[in-house]
């Protein structure tokens, strides 16, 4: 059954994607204090709705309140006031946390992907710091609560830390996963039930771009595709969208993004002059050596595009899988 928010949320151009309040400059942080994200509040609002969620204050922590942590309490992860007075009862936030992490999915069915607080004990989703009541040093191996719960339920859906997102591979990374995310899930709201030629009509344009971030992943869905083991079609497109998802999590680099030019530059043979061929050449050596970014080659070479005959290239998502006017491979 397909929601209310589903069939909305496809009707938009817009991403949706759910984000730590104070990544948007709430002031909801124990301190009262924000940590507005400017990727996320000045350019990311202008082609997605952003849903701000604080789970501390949904919880009905106040603001400001005192820190709280993570503690490796008893073989379970809990949630603690950080600096507690002498004689409080332990409290466990955990609980709620998580609770708030179904809630928010439940209401929001729709979303295409979330931004997290890093090192928060509730949003942070990698490396958040863990404390440990053994005597043994703290960890840096925690995921928090909330972020825990939204991940394990939508566990395909793009998610990324906002101060990785500073990272212009890592944000150029997520915008990637966003939108072949969003694909699949419009894709499977069109549908009652998939055929083989949805998912290779859903796959085809995505070929150079998958085989830019992981080739192991490009190998496993043409297996997957030729389905010599005639699987039932949404088994497979379950593996399929699996294996996709897992490889565009790979960060493509400047060699691989080299190696999918020079790939697609072997369509030009009968098509380019000798002059031509050596000017995309020197251009991809030069991004390659990192003395030009990724947008330079890209331009030249799908300026010649239009004369192959055919639409296969011109198709492909590898030339802009995210809105242009992020500039983001400008920046890689
Ligand atoms: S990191 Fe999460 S819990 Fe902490 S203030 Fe930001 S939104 Fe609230």
């Amino acid at each position: 059954m397909k929601s209310q928010q589903s069939t909305a949320n496809a009707q938009s151009e817009r991403f949706k994607i759910g984000i730590s309040a104070c990544l948007m400059g709430h002031e909801v942080r124990f301190n009262a204090g924000h940590k507005r994200h400017g990727f996320c509040a000045d350019q990311l609002v202008n082609i997605a709705n952003l849903v701000p969620m604080c789970p501390e204050v949904a919880i009905g922590l106040p603001t400001p309140r005192p820190a709280i942590r993570q503690v490796h309490r008893d073989d379970v992860i809990a949630v603690e006031w950080s600096k507690p007075k002498a004689g409080d009862e332990v409290v466990d936030f955990a609980p709620a946390l998580a609770a708030k992490a179904s809630e928010f999915l439940a209401a929001h069915d729709d979303l295409d992907g979330y931004i997290f607080m890093n090192d928060s004990p509730s949003c942070g989703s990698v490396n958040v710091k863990t404390y440990r009541t053994n005597g043994y040093q703290a960890t840096r191996k925690g995921v928090g609560v909330y972020a825990a719960g939204i991940m394990a339920a939508a566990p395909l859906m793009p998610v990324e830390d906002a101060g990785r997102l500073n990272d212009p591979v890592i944000r150029e990374n997520f915008m990637v996963r966003l939108g072949v995310y969003r694909a699949w899930r419009l894709l499977k709201l069109s549908r009652e039930t998939l055929t083989m030629g949805d998912l290779i009509r859903f796959y085809s344009p995505y070929k150079y771009l998958l085989m830019a971030h992981s080739q192991t992943a490009y190998k496993a869905v043409g297996r997957l595709l030729a389905n010599h083991d005639r699987k039932p079609v949404n088994i497979l497109a379950d593996e399929f969208i699996a294996v996709l998802m897992d490889g565009f999590k790979v960060l493509a680099n400047r060699k691989s993004h080299s190696n999918v030019l020079l790939h697609m530059l072997g369509y030009f043979k009968k098509h380019l002059s000798q002059d031509d061929r050596q000017e995309m050449l020197s251009h991809i050596d030069q991004y390659r050596l990192g003395i030009t970014p990724l947008v330079t080659p890209l331009v030249l070479m799908k300026h010649h595009v239009k004369r192959l005959p055919g639409n296969y290239l011109s198709e492909q998502k590898y030339w802009q899988p995210h809105d242009a006017g992020l500039g983001l491979r400008s920046a890689i």
